[in-house]
């Protein structure tokens, strides 16, 4: 029987498939008793699975040198130890073959009566060392899941499904959109992710916040999912189906008339040129981004090359990637930004440290680079390598203070230096530039633009730290809100401050590819905006009805408005500021 389910749109595009469901670990916990027959089998399951995160652990550490060696070597140190404690692996063997437990409801009881002695500890160190226990019963449990989900792993490679799930890694997107998987939806999870930023480079439609689709969507079910409007109907019936279809033709019509486009300036109404650069971090953007007419790359990901893999890139192989990224662009302007990991941009190279309390407001962006020096001096020389091969500019992500772009500057030119001494040719300037994105930076921003060549304000970032409300939680997701009066004041200043330095200020989080934004940031006095590739030619349409003059003068009044009800208001009064025939076309 039809039913229809509603979550978050992350990524537009409709989809038609099987659905194939992905069961978190939590809910792997098989408490079925064992027959006595499948003890043995269970026994050697488990002991698979705890070699697995042995080796796991002894692979991790083996990789590490230098500096990372220290810090992280004691945390790995410790896990090992807790593995290769014979009492909690009798205890497991003891709980399968006497209590008939499966492994993973084993491995459930052993972390409970660990955690409850923990907490039971004075010490709050040591009662703090529970989470030790966690991360490593995880690890054998995910072993398990790994071993029991072989048959899933052989699914995910058919093509023609739409995967649910509680929550899915970047690295893990990549793989299932190169497998045939058609679209994502997921129980938690937020629009602004990462990876709900890197579905929409993959071209794949995800909905996030669906919270009940693992309780009633069964595998194998044929299900249809909206990715712009958040919906999955599960069996669709014929006229649903003929909806899709109708979408699906649509979308051949409109792309008909953006093409028209693609070759066309931009630039308002009222005669004023705007720059639209594309975001990247996927070859294919870049050939889109040449293909819909793009001024350059407003702000290149890096973090792309350094998920999905086991090792760090070494400077030939980051050379090469930013070599093809500027040959690729053809002497248009590329900004390359420096390696912003952390928070839920995780890798598996083992560089990010898994335990922060609160990784929004940990060891991220410039911060790990600037605790990491070894890693931003092989980024920074393979970037300057490439900037022989036409324009590039650095930008740095997380900056909170003029003191982190002074060590940042510092690097960059021992780099020239040296590349110079060694024989290298590299351009005469590197334009160096520091993302405004913490709240910080926004409001120090007239003490430190003149020792910046350029900003570029992420907004993805700056409105989660204005307003304290983390990005990815799928609960606080009506409290994120780019029209908040603070963030506005943010925006307006930022660009205000960069205009009266003479620094260029280019905008690139979601809201500059978003067209119901488009006349506001005009009217904030924004020129150049950077977004995804896909979305250029609907904002280039938007731009160029617009009458910037006439939206100047809505401003004042949209500064002044207290109230979301306020700025709306204002914000509908800017239409009339358009001539488009159609109304814009709302985005996720
Ligand atoms: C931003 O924060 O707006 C931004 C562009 O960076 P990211 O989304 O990669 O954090
Ligand atoms: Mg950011």
């Amino acid at each position: 029987m039809r039913f229809q389910l509603t979550g978050n749109g992350a990524a537009r595009g409709m989809a038609l498939g099987r659905a194939r469901l992905e069961q978190p670990s939590r809910y792997l916990v098989d408490e079925r008793p064992l027959a006595a027959e499948d003890v043995a089998a269970e026994l050697e399951r488990l002991d698979r699975a705890l070699a697995l995160a042995r080796a796991e652990l002894a692979a991790l550490r083996e990789k590490l040198h230098g500096v990372l060696a220290r810090e992280v070597g004691d945390f790995i140190d410790a896990h090992s130890m807790i593995l290769a404690d014979r009492e909690l692996t009798a205890g497991l063997a003891d709980l399968v073959r006497i209590g008939r437990y499966r492994a993973s409801a084993a491995l459930k009881m052993q972390r409970d009566r660990i955690v409850a002695v923990f907490e039971a500890m004075d010490d709050p160190y040591l009662r703090s060392r529970k989470e030790d226990i966690d991360h490593v019963i995880g690890r054998v449990q995910a072993a398990l899941v790994r071993e029991s989900s072989a048959e899933e792993r052989k699914l995910a490679a058919r093509v023609g499904e739409i995967l649910v799930s509680d929550t899915v890694a970047p690295s893990e997107l990549v793989h299932l959109a190169e497998h045939g998987v058609l679209g994502v939806v997921l129980t938690s999870g937020s629009p602004l992710s990462h990876s709900a930023i890197l579905a929409r480079s993959l071209r794949l439609p995800m909905i996030v916040a669906a919270h009940e689709a693992l309780a009633h969507i069964q595998d194998d079910d044929l299900i249809l999912i909206d990715g712009e409007h958040g919906e999955v109907v599960v069996h669709p019936t014929a006229q649903d189906i003929a909806r899709y279809r109708s979408w699906q033709r649509e979308v051949v019509q409109r792309g008909k008339i953006l093409a028209l486009l693609r070759d066309a300036d931009t630039r308002t109404r009222d005669g004023v040129p705007i720059h639209l650069y594309a975001n990247a971090e996927l070859p294919a953007d870049i050939a889109q981004a040449r293909a819909c007419g793009a001024a350059g790359v407003g702000l290149y990901r890096t973090e792309f090359l350094f998920l999905q893999r086991k090792e760090i890139p070494g400077e030939g192989e980051q050379f090469l990637a930013y070599r093809d990224l500027v040959l690729g662009m053809g002497g248009l302007p590329v900004t390359i930004r420096t390696l912003d990991l952390g928070a839920d941009k995780a890798d598996s190279t083992g560089i990010v440290l898994d335990d922060e309390d609160n990784p929004a407001l940990g060891v991220r962006g410039v911060r790990l680079s600037l605790r990491r020096p070894q890693l931003m001096i092989t980024q920074l020389r393979a970037i300057l390598r490439a900037s022989n091969y036409g324009p590039v500019r650095v930008l740095v992500p997380m900056v909170a203070s003029a003191e982190e772009m002074a060590s940042v500057r510092h690097l960059l030119n021992e780099c020239a230096r040296d590349l110079r001494t060694a024989g290298y040719e590299i351009a005469d300037h590197i334009e160096l530039g520091a993302m405004i994105e913490v709240p910080a930076a926004a409001i120090a921003l007239p003490g430190m633009i003149k020792k910046l060549d350029f900003i570029a304000i992420g907004t993805n970032d700056l409105v989660q730290y204005t307003l304290a409300v983390d990005r990815n939680n799928d609960q606080l997701a009506n409290l994120y809100d780019p029209l908040h009066p603070a963030v506005l004041t943010l925006l307006a200043q930022t660009i205000a401050t960069a205009a009266r330095a003479g620094r260029q200020v280019t905008l690139c989080g979601e809201m500059a590819g978003d067209v119901r934004y488009t006349a506001l940031l005009l009217a904030l006095g924004l020129t150049e905006f950077s977004m995804h590739p896909g979305l250029l030619l609907e904002v280039r349409e938007a731009v160029n009805a617009f009458d910037r003059s006439q939206l100047i003068d809505h401003a004042k009044p949209l500064l002044r408005a207290v109230t979301r009800e306020g700025i709306l208001h204002v914000l509908e009064r800017m239409k009339a500021c358009s001539n488009a025939v159609a109304p814009a076309i709302t985005t996720t």
